[in-house]
């Protein structure tokens, strides 16, 4: 094989259109082409940057709020902390810091990872070698403990579905070859589920509409568990409460880009559609708060001064940048969104009203 170009030709001549979802995780996951497989993608040398790359305070403030909840719910003594799509493991090494501070959180704790690139998991190893780590590829079926877990721009990577409506049907939109192209087509069927039934209601013909199956999924597996054995879990993302339209970008060298111009070299990703995760977790949902807000309920601000008092010149300029990146509407403090899960009966996370 040459590249994943030619590769994905061959496959759809040989099989027909393949679903946008299997495209997109091809593109991102091929074992020797996909995106998250070959180069770093995230901070300097990379294609974008994660707000835990931007500074220390996310991960931090994050693993406090987390701390808080084990409290509220009776700071059981064997949890599961873990993470889907750690990246770098810079947020999980931020958070297990923060939590040095607390030795009873630490102890109680047993860490689980969720990466599905082994490259990434490699960075992760040498990241956080100090602790005791289990890596998974997906989300396992975990002991019957309470579940703490958080999910930073992991969503928005996950394979998405479009559909076109046409008068009251939805048609799924495939990827076809023609001219040894690739090209969006569409299939004959119409599709016909839960959640494209409820879009029938806000949407109009010609309209697209985004479905998140998998994500759909993993919420509905970790609702299931938190509701049945405790914990929380926080998803920080970008995206709204529902997702309409086109939302589907392709990013290469930091420019927009066709989602099928040279696969596997695109950064591709889609809104995440915080609704469908909240519906589906069956479990209780905070509202869904800005990144920016949730960061200064958490103490963002107080944390920024503090940090501030050791450091001058390029330095403090730096921190002064990455605190208003962070939360400033104008930069990810609007675009970016957080849910939280928790179990019925039991206050939300700190930083999330319900
Ligand atoms: N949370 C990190 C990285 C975000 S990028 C940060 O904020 O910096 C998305 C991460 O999810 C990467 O680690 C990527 O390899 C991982 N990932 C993408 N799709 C995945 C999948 N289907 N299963 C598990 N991990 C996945």
């Amino acid at each position: 094989m040459k590249d994943l170009g030619s590769f994905l030709i061959n496959e759809i001549k040989n099989n027909g259109p393949m679903p946008l979802s299997s495209y997109i995780q091809q593109c991102l996951l091929h074992p020797t082409f996909g995106y998250y497989s070959k180069k770093p993608v995230f901070g300097v040398d990379g294609d974008f940057t994660t707000a835990p790359e931007i500074s220390q305070m996310f991960g931090e403030l994050i693993a406090l709020s987390i701390l808080q909840t084990w409290i509220d719910q009776g700071s059981p003594s064997q949890i599961i902390l873990t993470e889907l799509g750690p990246g770098r493991g810079t947020m999980m090494a931020d958070m297990l810091r923060t939590f040095k501070s607390y030795p009873k959180f630490l102890k109680a704790a047993e860490i689980h990872l969720v990466e599905a690139s082994s490259n990434l998991k490699h960075i992760q190893k040498t990241r956080l070698s100090e602790y005791n780590i289990v890596w998974h590829e997906k989300l396992p079926k975990f002991e019957n403990k309470h579940l703490f877990l958080i999910a930073n721009e992991f969503f928005d990577a996950l394979p998405i579905e479009q559909y076109l409506r046409k008068g009251d049907n939805f048609f799924k939109r495939t990827v076809q070859v023609s001219d040894g192209k690739l090209e969006f087509g569409l299939e004959e069927k119409p599709t016909k589920n839960y959640f494209l039934d409820m879009r029938l209601s806000d949407t109009s013909n010609g309209d697209i509409v985004e479905l998140n199956l998998s994500a759909a999924n993993l919420s509905k597996n970790i609702g299931e568990h938190i509701n049945n054995f405790g914990g929380a879990a926080i998803f920080i993302d970008y995206g709204d409460w529902r997702s309409l339209g086109d939302t589907l970008q392709a990013v290469k060298n930091h420019e927009y880009c066709n989602v099928f111009v040279s696969p596997g070299e695109l950064d591709i990703s889609a809104h995440v559609d915080f609704e469908i995760l909240a519906l589906n977790s069956g479990c209780a949902f905070s509202k869904l708060t800005t990144q920016g807000v949730l960061l200064e309920r958490l103490g963002i601000t107080e944390r920024a001064n503090n940090l501030a008092k050791s450091l001058k010149g390029k330095a403090l300029e730096s921190h002064i940048a990455a605190h208003r990146r962070l939360t400033h509407p104008k930069e990810m403090g609007s675009i970016f969104k957080a849910l939280s899960l928790f179990p019925k009966n039991f206050p939300c996370p700190p930083g999330f009203e319900q």
